[in-house]
C-alpha cells in the first residue's frame, strides 16, 4: 500500500459504489467506504425497488377489476397507504442490511457520514479526518433536479419524498414527461389518486419509439391521468389545505402534492472535485474516459455521477469493470449499445436496441414488422387494452437492430431479448424459433409481414409508413 491509508476510497455507497468496493476488497486490496445518506444509495432506498414495489401495489386496482370477468365475486378492496408505506420501508431496510452486511464480510469497511475529495490522493471525511487513497472512487449518483425555476417551486416534492409521504394524495399533479413522471403518474392513479401530468413537450417519453410513446400516453388517460402537453406550472402556492398552482394558460388547480420530476443531475455540487483538478461537463457529470478515469490518473468515477446512462445494471457494470481494469489486472470496458430497458408503467414498456426513427438515420433500409393485439386475458376481463410490439431490422443484413413492447411483462421481455440484440440475430432466427403458445411473446416469432420498409431519403420510402396493422 506504500505511503497511502488505503489502497481505494469509495465515495458513495450505491449500486456502482458497492460493487466496485467488494470487488476490489476480493482482490485484496484494502478499501474504505463512505456513505452520507443510506446504504444501497437510489436504487434500493428512493429508486428501482421501493418504486417496483409500489407498482405491485397499484396493479392490484386492475386485478380485483379483471377477476369479475373470471367469475370471481369480491368485497369492495380498500386501500392503506401507510401499511404499504410500512411495509416498504421494512423491505429496503432488509436490503440495505445485507448490502452493509456483505461490504462487511467482503472487508470493506463503511464509514456513515458525507465525504470530499481533497486533492489526486486525499478525501476529507465529515469528521475533519483527512484519509489518503492511491485510488479514489467517486460513486456519488444523482439528485433531482426542481426544474421548472417557478415561484413556489420549493413547495413541490419530488421522487426523493414520494416513498413516504404520510397520506395518499387526493389530488396531485405531477410535472415532467420522463420515466419517473409517467412511472408516478401509472402508480398513483391506481392507487386511488386523481393525476394530472404536466410537460413541456408535446408527449410522454422522448427518445422512445413513437408508437410506444403514443401508446404509453393512450393508457396513461385510459387509467384515467388527465394530461397536459406543452403546458408547465409558473406558479405554486401554498394553501391551508394543499397548493394551489397556476399554469402556463393562467388556469389554476388546486392539488395536495406538487411532484416535479424534470430529470437529475450528478451529485458533484460541493464535492471538491474542481479544486482536486477533475474535469466536469456543463451539468457536472464526471468526465471519464472509457475505463471510467477522470483526467486525474489517480481518480474514477463510476454511475449516475458521469451522466453515461443512469440505470443501475450501468452503475453495477461499470463499477465492476472498473475493480477489474485497476485492480484486477484485466482492463475492462463496459459496452454502452443496447441496453434494455423497461418503464414500469401499467402495462409497461420493454425495449432494447434502436427506435425506428433512429435505424431509419441511420441504415440505408429499414424493415418496420409491428402488432397491435388484445391480450387473450383482456377477453374475459373486458379491459380495453392492445398489447402493442415493434421489431426494427435492418432490411440489407436482416439483423433485428431493436425491439420495442408495450405490455404485460414488457420488461421481462426486454431482457431476455436484449441477449438476442446482443447476439446479432436475424428476423429470420426470430422466425425459425418455435413459439410458447399460447402467450403474447409469441407474436414475436410469428409476425411475418412487413408493415413497412423504409430506404433512406436519398433513395425514396417504399410501403404504407410505419401504421400499426391489428393482428
Ligand atoms: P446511487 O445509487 O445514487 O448512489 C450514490 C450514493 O452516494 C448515494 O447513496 C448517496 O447518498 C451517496 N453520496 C452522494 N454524495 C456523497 C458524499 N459526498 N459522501 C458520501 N456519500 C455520498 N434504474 C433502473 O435500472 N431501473 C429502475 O427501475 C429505476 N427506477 C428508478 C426510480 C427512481 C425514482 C429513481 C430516482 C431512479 C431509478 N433508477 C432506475 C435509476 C437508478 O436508481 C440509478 O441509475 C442508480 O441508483 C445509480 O447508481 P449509482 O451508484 O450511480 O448512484
Ligand atoms: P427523464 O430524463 O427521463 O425525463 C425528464 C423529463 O423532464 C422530460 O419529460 C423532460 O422533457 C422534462 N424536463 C427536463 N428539463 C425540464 C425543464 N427545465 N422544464 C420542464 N421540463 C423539463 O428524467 P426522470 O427524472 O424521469 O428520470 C431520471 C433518470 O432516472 C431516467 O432518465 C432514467 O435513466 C432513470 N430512471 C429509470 C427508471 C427505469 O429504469 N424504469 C425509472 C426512473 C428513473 P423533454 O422530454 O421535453 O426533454
Amino acid at each position: 500500500m506504500g505511503d497511502f491509508d488505503v489502497d481505494l476510497f469509495v465515495i458513495g455507497a450505491g449500486s456502482g459504489g458497492v460493487r466496485a468496493a467488494r470487488i476490489v476488497a476480493g482482490h485484496g486490496a484494502k478499501v474504505l467506504v463512505a456513505e452520507e445518506f443510506r446504504v444501497g444509495g437510489t436504487c434500493v432506498i428512493r429508486g428501482c425497488v421501493p418504486k417496483k414495489l409500489m407498482v405491485y401495489a397499484s396493479r392490484f386496482h386492475d386485478d380485483f377489476a379483471d377477476a369479475a370477468g373470471f367469475g370471481w365475486s369480491l368485497a369492495a378492496p380498500s386501500f392503506d397507504w401507510r401499511k404499504l408505506v410500512a411495509a416498504k420501508e421494512e423491505e429496503i431496510s432488509r436490503l440495505s442490511a445485507i448490502y452493509r452486511a456483505n461490504l462487511a464480510k467482503a472487508d470493506a469497511p463503511i464509514l456513515d457520514c458525507r465525504a470530499e475529495v481533497e486533492d489526486a490522493h486525499t478525501v476529507r471525511v465529515a469528521d475533519g479526518r483527512r484519509i489518503s487513497a492511491r485510488t479514489i472512487l467517486v460513486a456519488t449518483g444523482g439528485a433531482p433536479v426542481l426544474e421548472p425555476d417557478v415561484p413556489g417551486r420549493e413547495h413541490a416534492i419530488t421522487s426523493n419524498e414520494i416513498f413516504d409521504l404520510p397520506e395518499l394524495p387526493e389530488r396531485m399533479l405531477i410535472v415532467g414527461g420522463g420515466y419517473i413522471a409517467v412511472e408516478f403518474a401509472s402508480i398513483f392513479v391506481r392507487l386511488g389518486t386523481r393525476v394530472t401530468l404536466v410537460m413541456r413537450g408535446e408527449n410522454v417519453l422522448r427518445g422512445f419509439d413513437e408508437e410506444m410513446r403514443i401508446g404509453v400516453r393512450d393508457a396513461l388517460i385510459d387509467a384515467g391521468v388527465e394530461i397536459e402537453f406543452g403546458i408547465l406550472p409558473t406558479r405554486i402556492d401554498k394553501r391551508a389545505n394543499g397548493f394551489s398552482v397556476t399554469l402556463t394558460k393562467g388556469e389554476r388547480i388546486d392539488v395536495d402534492q406538487v411532484m416535479i420530476a424534470t430529470g437529475r443531475r450528478p451529485n458533484t455540487f460541493g464535492l471538491g472535485l474542481e479544486k482536486a483538478g477533475v474535469e466536469l461537463d456543463r451539468l457536472g457529470a464526471v468526465k471519464v474516459d472509457a475505463f471510467s478515469k477522470t483526467n486525474i490518473d489517480s481518480i474514477y468515477a463510476v454511475g449516475d455521477v458521469t451522466n453515461r446512462v443512469a440505470l443501475t445494471p450501468v452503475a453495477i457494470r461499470e463499477g465492476h469493470a472498473f475493480a477489474d481494469t485497476v485492480f484486477g489486472g484485466k482492463p475492462t470496458k463496459v459496452d454502452h449499445a443496447n441496453i434494455p430497458t423497461a418503464v414500469f408503467t401499467t402495462p409497461e414498456l420493454g425495449t432494447v436496441g434502436l427506435t425506428e426513427t433512429e435505424a431509419r438515420a441511420a441504415y440505408e433500409c429499414v424493415d418496420i414488422y409491428c402488432a397491435s393485439f388484445r391480450p387473450l386475458k383482456a377477453t374475459l376481463s373486458g379491459r380495453k387494452e392492445k398489447t402493442l410490439m415493434k421489431i426494427v431490422v435492418d432490411g440489407v443484413s436482416d439483423r433485428v437492430l431493436g425491439v420495442h413492447i408495450l405490455g404485460h411483462d414488457a420488461g421481462e421481455l426486454a431482457q431476455t431479448l436484449g441477449i438476442a440484440v446482443r447476439l446479432g440475430a436475424k428476423k429470420a432466427d426470430f422466425d425459425e424459433t418455435m413459439a410458447v403458445h399460447p402467450t403474447s411473446a409469441e407474436e414475436l416469432v410469428t409476425m411475418r409481414t412487413r408493415t413497412a420498409r423504409y430506404f433512406r431519403e436519398s433513395i425514396g420510402e417504399e410501403g404504407p409508413g410505419a401504421a400499426i396493422m391489428d393482428a
